[in-house]
């Protein structure tokens, strides 16, 4: 029975498959918007920005064409300037020190801590006079030590202006992603927690002065009367987009939910193979609510392990191509973090979406455990 198994295929991400389950009501929802001709800055991304308002409890929400320019666009609101430092963590995309790059300033690569995240020791020992602001970044789903990243800005009179590309409705302390800094971005990239067809991202703030700043950057510099007050960029949410992320956040809880059913179950079936290290399970503390954006563990013999998951048709990623920001030698960057370094050498994604089942789950589990030699 066990041996004519067929073979097994679990993609890492299944975008067709996400499209299928929910697909009459996507074409009903384009076709809506296509026959009020609505595409740029319409009702549909009003209301979807005040939804998201609404949720994250901030006063502001702009939808932008994606996160990365959101964090450009945050870090010119707030006012960073040529030769500022902004302290980031080298375990993130590339998008976090290029935004600081694009605004002049000078994007300084910082260590991650046993969390994977930034680490509060390693941005402390980096601050120098020349510092403007911390850019953490809330990674895989999970919000930073937030305690003690305000602790530095603090002390050191720093900005906070967040990543949180991947962590929306994440919160610490009971405080959600996004609602640290001065402003955050977000990113509705098909694979992050609320995607949509193409790119898409938002910025949102508490501030008045940088809701302002973002009205005007994100649309050419034009005020409502359409005077230009600044030089701006085109970076708008399509209507259409917004009109899709709204109706799948209309169900946020129960598909954040269902990913943190997935990591626990994750964390029952292989909490005790001691060749891999899991990511903090969903209940681990009180202070982390996880949304899971990703399930990243560590592994020895990680390359080995990812082949031998991909023979048996199971899809992984290593994060980023495998190259923390600060290991791409051609932007320049001239410093050792090692444990982000050996955190890379470990590093793998295991499935974790919402097309994927528990059934799946289990299997994936089932091979891990088989590839260590670790009884079923
Ligand atoms: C996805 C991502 C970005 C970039 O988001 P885009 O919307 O694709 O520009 C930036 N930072 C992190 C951590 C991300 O995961």
């Amino acid at each position: 029975m066990t041996t004519a198994l067929a073979q097994t295929s679990i993609p890492f991400f299944n975008y067709r498959g996400a499209f299928a389950a929910r697909e009459d009501e996507f074409i009903d929802i384009i076709r809506d918007v296509m026959r009020r001709g609505a595409f740029i800055q319409q009702r549909d991304l009003a209301e979807f920005e005040d939804a998201l308002a609404r949720y994250l409890g901030v006063a502001h929400a702009f939808g932008v064409a994606n996160a990365t320019d959101g964090l450009v666009m945050s870090l010119r609101a707030a006012g960073i300037r040529p030769g500022d430092e902004v302290i980031f963590p080298s375990h993130t995309m590339v998008a976090t020190a290029a935004a600081v790059a694009h605004v002049g300033g000078i994007p300084v690569a910082v260590d991650i801590g046993l969390d994977h995240l930034i680490d509060p020791a390693s941005i402390q020992a980096a601050v120098t006079d020349k510092t403007r602001a911390i850019l953490p970044v809330q990674l895989n789903g999970r919000t930073c030590d937030m305690d003690a990243i305000e602790e530095i800005a603090l002390q050191h009179d720093l900005l906070i202006i967040e990543d949180a590309a991947q962590a929306l409705g994440s919160r610490f302390k009971g405080r959600y992603a996004g609602t640290f800094g001065i402003a955050a971005a977000i990113s509705f990239y098909p694979a992050k927690i609320l995607g949509c067809f193409g790119d898409g991202g938002a910025v949102v703030t508490n501030d008045a002065d940088v809701a302002r700043k973002i009205a005007l950057l994100r649309d050419h510099g034009r005020n409502e009367d359409g005077d230009v007050e600044m030089w701006g960029f085109n970076s708008r949410l399509d209507n259409m987009q917004a009109a899709i992320l709204h109706a799948q956040f209309r169900d946020y809880d129960q598909i954040v939910t269902r990913r943190r059913s997935i990591a626990r179950l994750y964390e029952s079936l292989l909490s005790d193979v001691t060749e891999i290290g899991l990511p903090p399970g969903p209940d681990a503390d009180k202070d982390h609510f996880d949304v899971f954006q990703n399930y990243e563990i560590e592994a020895s013999r990680r390359d080995e392990l990812r082949k031998y998951l991909a023979d048996k048709g199971i899809g992984t990623i290593i994060q980023w191509g495998g190259t923390p920001v600060h290991a791409f030698a051609k932007l320049g960057f001239n410093v050792s973090l090692p444990v982000t370094e050996r955190f890379f050498e470990r590093c793998l994604m295991l499935p974790l979406n919402m097309m994927v089942t528990d059934d799946e789950v289990t299997c994936i589990a089932t091979a891990v455990r088989k590839f260590y030699g670790v009884a079923a």
